[in-house]
C-alpha cells in the first residue's frame, strides 16, 4: 500500500474503458514519472460494462455479458481498434430475424407487407419498413432533418448538430421535450409501441430528452457493424497493460468514499472503504456511472453536484445459455445456421425481450445464446426468480432452476419448439452496485453540453473531473466513454488530440460553441 502515499498527479478512479482509456492516453503523451497516475477500481476486475467471459473452456465465442458490438461510424472506437490497437475484429451482418409479439410470429423483413403487424396503426403508418416507420416519427418532428447529416451525405455532424439545438417543436425547445411526449404527438400509440417491441428496447421510446433521442436514432442509421471475435473485453484489458507497461499504477478492490476539497497546495483527498489508506491527487479524473457518483461524498459546488443527477439510470440485463447443439438450426422458420460474422436475433414483447444466436464452437458442437437481453421495465422480472443470497449480484452463475425453467418457457413458446435444457448458463443484472445502471439517459429539459461540460471541469471546481459514458453524447454506447474521455482529455488535461483523429467529427457534440445563432 505504501506505494500509493505519495501525492500523485493524476487519480483515474473507475477502471472501465473511459477510465483506461484516460489513463492510457496520459501515460503515453504526458510525464508518466512512475507513480504519478494511478488508476482506482471498485471490482477484483477492470473493464466495467465491458465483461467477455468464457461460458465453456471449449467454447470459441465468448459471452459478451456487457458491450457487444461497435461501428464503422463509431470513429473513435473504430480507429482505436482498428488503426490504433490493430485490434482483429469481425463485420457482423444481422440475418433473418423473426419477431412473436401479440401472441403472433413473423419475420422482421415482412414488416411493410399487408396484415402482418399485430398492431392497429394508422393508414398513413402503414407499409413502411421498420426503420421507415422510426424515420417518420423524426421527420415529422424535425421536418427539415433531410438536410443535415447522416441523410444528407454532403453535410456535417456539426451541422446536425447546431440544427437540433436550435430545434423547436410547437414552440418549445427539443431537449425540453421528453421523447415519449414527442412521439405521442406525431405516431400513434400503437406505432410506438410497435417500435418498442420489435426494436428490443423500452429505454429508447421511453421519455428521455428529446433532442439526444432524435440524435441517437440518426446515429443509428449510419455505420457497419464489428465485433472484437476474442471478447470486447480485450479494449480495456490492452489499454490497461500499455498504460500498466507506461508506469501507471492499477489498483483493483478499491472503492473510493469521498473526494475532499482542494488544500492549499491544490491537492485534494480520496478516502476509500477497507483497508486502503487515503492518498492526495491534484487531478481527480472519476470515470464513474451515475449511481457510483451518487454514492460519493464529494466536496464540490452545487452546480456540480447538481448536473450529476442530470441523467436516468437504465436497467439492463443479460441471461446467456450453453446448448450441447444449437437447437434452432433444425427450425423451419428459425434462423438457421449461423455462419462466422453473422448473428440473428428475434424480438418479442415477452420479458426476455430480445435472444441473439451466437453461433457454435467447431470443436465440441456446443452453441451459446443470448437467451434474454433486456431494458426498462423488462429488467424487474429476472432477480425476482434468484435466490435471496444472490440478489445483490452483479453476475450469478450457476443460475436458479426457477429461473433457468422460466427462460426455457419463454424461449419455447417464442420458437413454438420443445426448447432443451442449457449446459450452462449465466445472469447479469447490470442495476447492481458498484454499476447502479445497464446505461444512462439524459433527463427531459437538460442542455447536456452544458451539464457534461459542467462535470468534465470548470474554474469552480478546479482539479475535478467526470468522464465516461454516463454523461456522453453516446449513452449506452463504447463510442459515449471513450468520446467523453476524450474530450476531458483535451479540453481540460492539456493533451493534443491525437492524429488518428485530426479529420473526425466525434467530439462535435460536446462543443458548448454549437449553437446556432
Ligand atoms: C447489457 C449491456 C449491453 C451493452 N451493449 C453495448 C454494445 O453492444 N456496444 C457498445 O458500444 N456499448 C454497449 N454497452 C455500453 C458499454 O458497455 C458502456 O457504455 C461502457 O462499457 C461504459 O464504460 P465506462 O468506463 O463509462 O463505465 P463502466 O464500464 O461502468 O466503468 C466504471 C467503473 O467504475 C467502477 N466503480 C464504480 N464505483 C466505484 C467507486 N466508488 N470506486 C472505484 N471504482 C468504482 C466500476 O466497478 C466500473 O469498473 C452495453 C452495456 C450493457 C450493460
Amino acid at each position: 500500500m505504501s506505494d500509493t502515499a505519495q501525492p500523485l498527479e493524476t487519480a483515474v478512479v473507475g477502471g472501465g474503458v473511459a477510465g483506461l482509456y484516460c489513463a492510457w492516453r496520459l501515460s503515453q503523451q504526458a510525464d508518466p514519472s512512475p507513480g504519478a497516475i494511478a488508476v482506482f477500481e471498485h471490482t477484483n476486475r477492470s473493464g466495467g460494462r465491458l465483461w467477455s467471459e468464457a461460458l465453456d473452456q471449449e467454447q470459441a465465442i465468448p459471452a459478451e455479458l456487457g458491450g457487444m458490438f461497435f461501428s464503422d461510424a463509431q470513429d473513435l472506437v473504430y480507429r482505436l481498434c482498428d488503426q490504433v490497437l490493430g485490434l482483429n475484429h469481425q463485420a457482423v451482418t444481422p440475418a433473418n430475424d423473426f419477431a412473436w409479439v401479440r401472441g403472433k410470429r413473423f419475420m422482421i423483413q415482412d414488416f411493410d407487407q399487408p396484415g402482418v403487424l399485430p398492431y392497429r396503426l394508422r393508414e398513413d403508418e402503414q407499409g413502411l419498413a421498420e426503420h421507415e416507420l422510426s424515420m417518420l416519427c423524426i421527420r415529422r418532428i424535425v421536418p427539415d432533418i433531410d438536410q443535415y447529416w447522416p441523410l444528407n451525405p454532403n453535410a456535417t455532424m456539426s451541422d446536425t448538430v447546431r440544427f437540433l439545438r436550435s430545434s423547436s417543436f410547437d414552440g418549445r425547445p427539443l431537449h425540453d421535450w421528453g421523447f415519449w411526449n414527442l412521439m405521442a404527438r406525431v405516431i400513434s400509440n400503437e406505432a410506438r409501441i410497435c417500435l418498442e417491441d420489435l426494436e428490443g428496447t423500452y429505454a429508447m421510446y421511453s421519455n428521455w430528452n428529446g433532442l439526444e433521442a432524435v440524435f441517437s436514432l440518426l446515429c443509428d442509421l449510419t455505420g457497419r457493424w464489428f465485433r472484437l471475435p476474442e471478447g470486447y473485453q480485450q479494449l480495456p484489458d490492452l489499454l490497461r497493460e500499455q498504460a500498466r507497461a507506461a508506469g501507471v499504477r492499477i489498483h483493483l478492490q478499491s472503492e473510493l468514499l469521498a473526494v475532499s476539497a482542494p488544500d492549499h497546495d491544490g491537492y485534494r483527498t480520496l478516502t476509500f472503504g477497507g483497508d486502503r489508506p487515503s492518498i492526495k491527487a491534484r487531478r481527480v479524473v472519476l470515470a464513474l456511472p451515475t449511481g457510483a457518483l451518487q454514492m460519493l461524498d464529494i466536496d464540490a459546488s452545487d452546480a456540480f453536484l447538481s448536473a450529476i443527477d442530470a441523467c436516468t439510470r437504465v436497467p439492463a440485463c443479460k441471461l446467456f445459455m450453453v446448448f450441447d447443439q444449437a437447437w434452432w438450426e433444425q427450425l423451419p422458420d428459425g434462423p438457421g445456421s449461423i455462419e462466422v460474422g453473422h448473428f440473428a436475433a428475434s424480438h418479442t414483447d415477452l420479458p426476455m425481450r430480445q435472444c441473439y444466436y451466437l453461433g457454435t464452437d467447431p470443436g465440441t458442437g456446443r452453441a451459446l445464446l443470448l437467451g434474454a437481453f433486456g431494458d426498462g421495465r423488462s429488467v424487474s422480472f429476472w432477480p425476482a426468480l434468484l435466490d435471496h443470497k444472490q440478489k445483490r449480484a452483479v453476475g450469478v452463475r450457476p443460475i436458479p432452476a426457477v429461473m433457468r425453467d422460466e427462460l426455457i418457457r419463454q424461449l419455447s413458446e417464442i420458437h413454438d419448439y420443445p426448447v432443451p435444457a442449457p449446459t450452462d448458463a449465466v445472469f447479469v443484472d447490470w442495476t447492481q452496485p458498484p454499476f447502479w445502471a445497464g446505461w444512462h439517459s439524459w433527463k427531459p429539459g437538460i442542455k447536456s453540453w452544458q451539464a457534461a461540460a459542467c462535470l468534465r471541469g470548470s474554474e469552480q471546481d478546479p482539479g475535478l473531473h467526470v468522464c465516461g459514458e454516463a454523461y456522453s453524447a453516446w449513452q449506452g454506447w463504447v463510442e459515449g466513454a471513450l468520446t467523453s474521455a476524450e474530450m476531458l482529455l483535451t479540453d481540460q488535461l492539456g493533451l493534443a488530440q491525437p492524429d488518428w483523429l485530426a479529420d473526425s467529427e466525434c467530439l462535435a457534440p460536446y462543443q458548448p460553441s454549437h449553437v446556432a445563432n
